[in-house]
Parts: C-alpha cells; sequence; structure tokens
C-alpha cells in the first residue's frame, strides 16, 4: 500500500474509533479506557503499602463518610461528566505528605499531611473538585496520548499488545500536568462547587494558604505554576456569580482530628 493510501485508512481510524476530551483535546484513549488505567493503577497502589499506607474505610468509617459525602455531593450537584462511567471514589493515604491526586477514571487520593495543612471544608473541597476534574477532563490520557504517539494508537485500537494498557497504566504515577489543564482544573474546580454548599473559590484558599507555607508542599512539585491562580479562581467565581460563602468548619474540624 502507499504511504498516503495508509494515512488515509489512518485518518479513518481516527474518525471512528477516538475520542476527543469534553475540551476538545485530541485523545486516543477511549472512556473505558480511562477506567481500566484506573483500576489498574489504583490496584497497584493498593499493592504497594510500603510508599501508599492506606486507611481502610473499615479503620474509621466517619473520616470516609465526611470525605466521600463531599466527593458524592460535588459530582452530583455540580454535574460532573462521566459520573456514570467513573466511580469518582476518594482514598485516603496515612503519611505526612501535603498532596493529593487522581488517576483517570475517577480514582482520586488524598494524603492526611494535606488534611492537616487545611482550615476549612471549602479548601479540601476545592482541592477534591481540582482533583476531579483532571479525571473528568481526561487529561492523563490526554497527556499518554501525546507521550506514546501514533503506535500505541494502532496497537490499542487492534488490541495487537495486550500488556500496553499496563505498560501504559505504570507511566501514569509519574506524570505531570502542564499549566494548561492546571488551569483547566482550576477552573472546572469553581464550575463544580458552584452548585455546592461550598465556596465556589474553595481551591484558592488552598493555594493562599500553602503559599504561606515555609517550605514548598509536594502539590506544587505535582502541580506546578501557582502563579495567579488565587487571582484566576477568584476572578471566575465572582464572574459566574458563584457563592463564596463557607461552609461550617466544625465538621471539617472533626474530620481531620479523626485521622
Ligand atoms: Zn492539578
Amino acid at each position: 500500500m502507499r504511504p498516503t493510501t495508509l494515512l488515509y485508512i489512518a485518518c479513518l481510524v481516527l474518525v471512528f474509533f477516538t475520542s476527543c476530551s469534553k475540551d476538545g483535546d485530541f485523545n486516543v484513549f477511549s472512556v473505558q479506557q480511562d477506567l481500566e488505567l484506573g483500576q489498574q493503577t489504583d490496584a497497584e497502589i493498593r499493592s504497594q503499602p510500603d510508599e501508599y499506607p492506606i486507611i481502610e474505610r473499615a479503620d474509621n468509617p466517619a473520616a470516609y463518610d465526611y470525605l466521600q459525602g463531599m466527593v458524592d455531593d460535588i459530582v452530583r450537584e455540580g454535574q460532573v461528566p462521566y459520573a456514570d462511567v467513573f466511580p469518582y471514589q476518594v482514598t485516603l493515604i496515612d503519611r505526612d505528605v501535603e498532596n493529593a491526586f487522581a488517576t483517570p477514571g475517577g480514582f482520586l487520593y488524598v494524603y492526611t499531611g494535606l488534611i492537616e495543612t487545611l482550615t476549612s471544608g471549602d479548601q479540601l473541597a476545592g482541592v477534591l473538585g481540582h482533583e476531579i476534574a483532571h479525571a473528568a477532563e481526561r487529561h492523563s490520557t490526554d497527556q499518554l496520548t501525546q507521550q506514546f504517539g501514533f503506535s500505541t494508537l494502532v496497537s490499542l485500537l487492534t488490541g495487537g499488545d495486550p500488556g500496553l494498557l499496563s505498560e501504559v497504566a505504570g507511566s501514569l504515577l509519574s506524570l505531570r500536568f502542564g499549566r494548561a489543564d492546571e488551569s483547566e482544573a482550576d477552573a472546572r474546580s469553581v464550575d463544580y462547587l458552584c452548585n455546592t454548599r461550598y465556596a465556589a473559590n474553595g481551591a484558592a484558599g488552598f493555594f493562599e494558604m500553602i503559599q504561606d507555607s515555609p517550605q514548598p508542599p509536594a502539590f506544587l512539585s505535582s502541580h506546578p505554576n501557582p502563579g495567579d491562580r488565587v487571582a484566576e479562581i477568584n476572578a471566575r467565581a465572582e464572574e459566574k456569580n458563584c457563592s463564596t460563602e463557607t461552609d461550617d468548619r466544625v465538621a471539617f474540624r472533626d474530620f481531620r482530628d479523626s485521622l
């Protein structure tokens, strides 16, 4: 076959089988594959208790009621995409690390070290909204599409390499998002929280607080370019006329003290 013919077929394949993220980024993975990658990464995390010492729900059900309840509120009231496909399930990791992260397919993780530094449920909701957005906007597989390129596309579509999803999943835990994805996750955090009882600019409260921290927290190394994020988040909340009234702090303190 002539190269131009091959290219033509490839384009047809692209049109029929690939998906675009809601933000219009080109993404060769299907939504179902986002979920599968998340499930594999979650299993990977759970198989490394030294690196990821997980607090099981059975060991602190009240904490999970609070935390998962907050995620459920945000997903339901924020009308988060793929709520019928992704579990949007949150897991606590018992380490003194000021960070939170999400896999594709809506598996969320929050370190107790991050929660210790927060002073309100709004800040936590802001961080959760931001992480939910990375999953809902499919930022990880957008990036993997760029990273692994055309050969991944062909192998995934034809099923020619069954080990490929595992290989791709293995690279997820070291993935870093760029400025555009961070800005988008900040904006979506405002959008999602706008419909909830949490302050829509909760993420700004979080950034303001960690900027004052004597040592830069891990969140900033995996979430670069704090720049004008506080101002941008506040501006979006105002522009959309979202409530920035603060949530009751007592429930948050009870949660934090239980960890
Ligand atoms: Zn982020």
